[in-house]
């Protein structure tokens, strides 16, 4: 009889197990462990507001950025970064929360441009999925990314990461989407090779210092602007979200590190790390560039083709096949398709006119074979079309 109870507790345990991590809930934010609060994982969502009641509050993170929905906003200036290229004397703190991979940044690392404050670095982590499914947080027309970069900065205004988290305005997080390129990624390489050190959940390590700067997409004049939440507990509402249009290529190999290293439980690899996109509840997301026009010309020629091209810098964007297309691709291509499909349809009722007109004509012309008066029969096919 005990065998048996221990053999059934054993097998209770290994199912649930992966269901609950006991890591601290603001681990997202900082390590150290505030007293009283409660776990939370990536399979009770929906538990989230229970303990944490912000989690259910109307301007959470991450959303769906519907390109037809964003409005220009001419007074976003282009995103800039100071003191984003760490020395390789200096070392960085990366540790294994259980939840995600987190990179420490000294406050020396700022946001100088883009916003209307000045914002203080605090740490950078990631989201990701798995190999049969993409892991990024926000989505764009719906079309998720393999992987997810957050790099989470604070107020000035404020003296720590801890004091701004609550308060409105107090937080400002850089998002770029992950997807698979054909090269390696070297910038991303510096941050990779060290996942291994930090394998289970609650391990640190330093790594020296190397351009985070390199970490982000090379333009940083094309974003999306949204005021929303952090995306795990507590959920506070007080981030100012940059969504960038342009991506960063990961080689498959680095995506597979970034997807099978970090366990949050021994022997259970972490993945699918993601919340699911929340509802926008009114809210109004700002471009900082005037969005392609889907299906017709631009009024105006502005965003030239150029404009979109560099988005080639990091690796070629065709490979739709595998990896989510380039967010900005992606209106062109919704735009493209219906076209397409108008053509095609516009062909179609022109063959099938044609065919008719054809069919019609023969028969007249059999049926009035002997009158040979072709003018006449053309006109009769023509009524007959009416
Ligand atoms: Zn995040």
């Amino acid at each position: 009889m005990g065998l048996r109870n221990l053999w059934l507790l054993l097998l209770i345990g290994t199912f649930l197990g992966p269901l609950v991590t006991c890591d601290d809930p603001e681990d997202h934010l900082h390590e150290d462990h505030p007293p009283g609060r409660g776990h939370w994982s990536y399979t009770d969502v929906t538990e989230w507001d229970k303990a944490y009641p912000a989690c259910g509050e109307k301007e959470q993170s991450p959303i769906n950025v519907d390109t037809r929905d964003t409005r220009f906003d001419p007074t976003l200036k282009p995103i800039e970064v100071s003191g984003y290229d760490v020395s390789p004397e200096e070392s960085l703190k990366l540790k294994n929360n259980g939840h995600t991979v987190v990179l420490q940044l000294p406050d020396s690392l700022e946001i100088v441009g883009g916003l209307t404050n000045t914002y203080r670095a605090a740490q950078l982590h990631f989201h990701w999925g798995s190999q049969s499914s993409p892991g990024s947080e926000h989505t764009v027309n719906g079309q998720k990314f393999p992987g997810e970069i957050h790099v989470v900065h604070y107020s000035s205004s404020f003296q720590s990461l801890d004091e701004a988290v609550t308060q409105p305005g107090g937080l400002a997080v850089l998002a770029a989407f992950i997807q698979k390129g054909p090269e390696e990624n070297k910038d991303y390489q510096h941050l990779l090779t060290h996942l291994e050190e930090v394998k289970e959940a609650g391990e640190s390590t330093e790594i020296p210092g190397f351009d985070i700067r390199g970490l982000l997409p090379q333009q940083l004049d094309r974003y999306y602007r949204y005021n929303g939440s952090l995306t795990t507990p507590p959920c506070y509402q007080t981030v100012n979200w940059t969504i960038f249009n342009q991506t960063i290529f990961l080689s498959e190999d680095q995506l597979d590190i970034l997807e099978d290293t970090i366990h949050h439980d021994h022997d259970h690899i972490l993945q699918e790390n993601f919340r699911e996109p929340q509802s926008l509840n009114g809210r109004l997301v700002l471009s900082s560039f005037r969005p392609p026009v889907s299906g017709r010309k631009a009024p105006e020629q502005a965003p030239a083709p150029s404009a979109s091209a560099p988005d080639s810098a990091n690796g070629p964007s065709d490979r739709s096949g595998e990896g989510a297309p380039r967010a900005d691709n992606q209106t062109f291509s919704t735009g493209d398709m219906l076209a397409i499909i108008f053509g095609v349809l516009f062909a179609v009722t022109a063959l099938a006119f044609f065919i008719y007109f054809r069919q019609n004509r023969k028969k007249n012309l059999r049926s009035s074979d002997k009158k040979s008066n072709v003018i006449y029969k053309a006109a009769t096919a023509e009524d007959n079309m009416a």
